[in-house]
């Protein structure tokens, strides 16, 4: 049965005015949820709203939104379960991720609130005519584009900072996730947030390119490079938007000299096909030693890949990965595959498998040593593209030879290789024999080039939610002409 969909604006739920649209289930393809686009006359109500509740939401003290945002923790809490399975029936990820989700996502919270208070709270320090205050102010209307692979955690991780911050939202999730998006935005209801401080638009790119034809201040944005670059044009001549940009990448791993090569093949295999590879930090290259120890590592994680169970999200026993988010998804991946590996040795095919839908597919390993340069573009699903290279320096090489700069992994036993690789290596997650998708919400979380625009999440959101404010103040008029020179007696 698929849940019926609203819009929520200045505090009220109504349907969109636009066309129906659902989300699907790729595991099944039944339809999850069900409702109406937003259109452009929705949009510029859902910002208006947001634009009118600025004033009283950034003015109320700091504990009062802290309190809103510990309610909404708890609200999350309490629904832990059924949000889960939303998220794993709208995605195909297997119930102990979208657990881990809901879990990230209450963590959030508490982190934010650190977060807000080391790097965006108030300082003041005493000077010899008064004193100087730094303080932190909201940016105003903040729009939120989220991505259907972490359809909860990820607007979750703009939205709780800004909220902190004092900004107000309009939040577009992802067409593939709706439901996802309209249940955070009822948690937020429950919790208490004032009419207007957060909306919801729902819709694909063309209802959020709607919201961004409206006056807003800020756009916090977690999706493909593609449209990253879209929005740094659209934005050239509007210094006063802030733009935070958690685009997508092309990200390395190198093995090199690394004795267990079982224990290499878990670390790799964990980088490269977790959440069905569609996550941002998923490593896409594989860089390894050629001969006999990169053959190992190689058909250790092909044997590896054969254990992998695929299933769905609910299914005994509990599956590794489930299908791609969508039909669409695995269409375009391996379209980009079969270009990619032409005339490649093929370890493992990157291919459909049997099932309902056609999102269902089998991870890859590709050989891609001696072929043609493959275009420099993320493929957002199991596959990895190895390489065998002859010198640690060519190694390093490779792994830097792209334009992205999100997530970069060494995987080998000699520190010294590690210092080099940290100190060569250009990404904002660079890990040592730990996943590329190894992140953390007390961490900064970002990426360089075309990953991002400089601007990391997860603990450093709180920078891109408030601007700093510096004051030299004095309590009282005092002259300053003892200070002044080149005056006439
Ligand atoms: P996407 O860019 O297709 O869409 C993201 C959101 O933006 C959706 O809500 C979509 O409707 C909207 N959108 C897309 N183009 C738009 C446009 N031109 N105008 C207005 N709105 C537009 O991304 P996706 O496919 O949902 O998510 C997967 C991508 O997100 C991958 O590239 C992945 O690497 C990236 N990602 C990055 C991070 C990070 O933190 N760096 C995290 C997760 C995912």
């Amino acid at each position: 049965m698929s849940v019926e969909g609203r819009l929520f604006i200045a505090g009220r739920w109504r349907e969109g005015r636009g066309e129906r649209f659902e989300s699907i289930d790729p595991a099944t393809g039944q339809a999850v949820w069900s409702g109406r686009a937003a259109t452009a006359d929705d949009t510029a109500e859902a910002v208006s709203a947001a634009r009118a509740a600025i004033a009283d939401w950034s003015r109320k003290p700091r504990q009062e939104r802290i309190d809103t945002v510990l309610r909404y923790k708890a609200a999350l809490a309490a629904r832990v379960e059924d949000y889960a399975r939303a998220i794993s029936r709208e995605t195909g990820k297997p119930l102990w991720e979208t657990r881990q989700e809901l879990g990230s996502m209450q963590g959030k919270v508490d982190i934010s609130i650190r977060a807000y208070a080391e790097r965006t709270g108030e300082r003041e320090a005493a000077t010899a005519f008064g004193r100087a205050v730094l303080r932190h102010k909201p940016h105003g209307v903040a729009a939120v584009l989220g991505p259907y692979n972490f359809p909860g955690h990820l607007p979750n991780g703009h939205i709780v900072p800004a909220l902190l911050a004092g900004d107000t939202i309009v939040f577009k999730p992802s067409e593939e996730t709706p439901l996802a998006g309209q249940l955070l935005v009822e948690c937020l209801e429950e919790a208490g947030v004032p009419a207007g401080v957060v909306n919801l638009v729902q819709g694909a790119k063309e209802t959020g390119q709607a919201l961004l034809d409206q006056r807003i201040d800020a756009l916090l944005f977690t999706g493909s490079a593609g449209a990253g670059a879209f929005f740094r044009r659209k934005f050239a001549d509007d210094p006063h938007v802030i733009l935070a940009l958690e685009l997508g990448g092309n990200n390395p791993l190198i093995v090199w000299d690394a004795a267990d090569a079982e224990a290499v093949a878990s670390l790799v295999v964990q980088s490269s096909y977790v959440t069905t590879g569609q996550r941002c930090s998923c490593a896409r290259r594989l860089i390894v030693q050629d001969g006999t120890t990169g053959q190992a590592v190689l058909d250790a994680i092909a044997d590896l890949s054969d254990r992998l169970i695929i299933g769905r999200f609910d299914e005994d026993p509990e599956p590794y990965m489930g299908p791609l988010v969508s039909e669409g998804a695995a269409e375009r991946a391996l379209g980009q595959a079969a270009k990619h590996g032409h005339g490649q040795r093929i370890i493992r095919p990157f291919e459909r498998i049997d099932g309902p839908t056609g999102a269902w597919v089998r991870p890859g390993l590709f050989d891609m040593t001696g072929g043609p340069e493959v275009p420099d573009e993320e493929i957002f699903a199991p596959l990895i593209q190895a390489w065998r290279v002859d010198s640690f320096d060519a190694a390093v090489e490779r792994a830097n030879a792209t334009g992205f700069g999100l997530s970069a992994g060494l995987i080998s036993d000699d520190a010294r290789l590690w210092n080099e690789f940290i100190d060569r290596s250009r990404a904002g997650v660079v890990n040592w024999n730990r996943p590329t998708t190894g992140a953390a919400g007390d961490m900064p979380f970002g990426g360089l080039g075309a990953s991002g625009n400089h601007r990391p999440s997860a603990y450093y959101a709180a920078d891109y939610c408030a601007y700093p404010v510096a004051s030299f103040e004095a309590t009282g008029v005092q002259s300053i002409l003892g200070e002044m020179k080149g005056l006439r007696a």
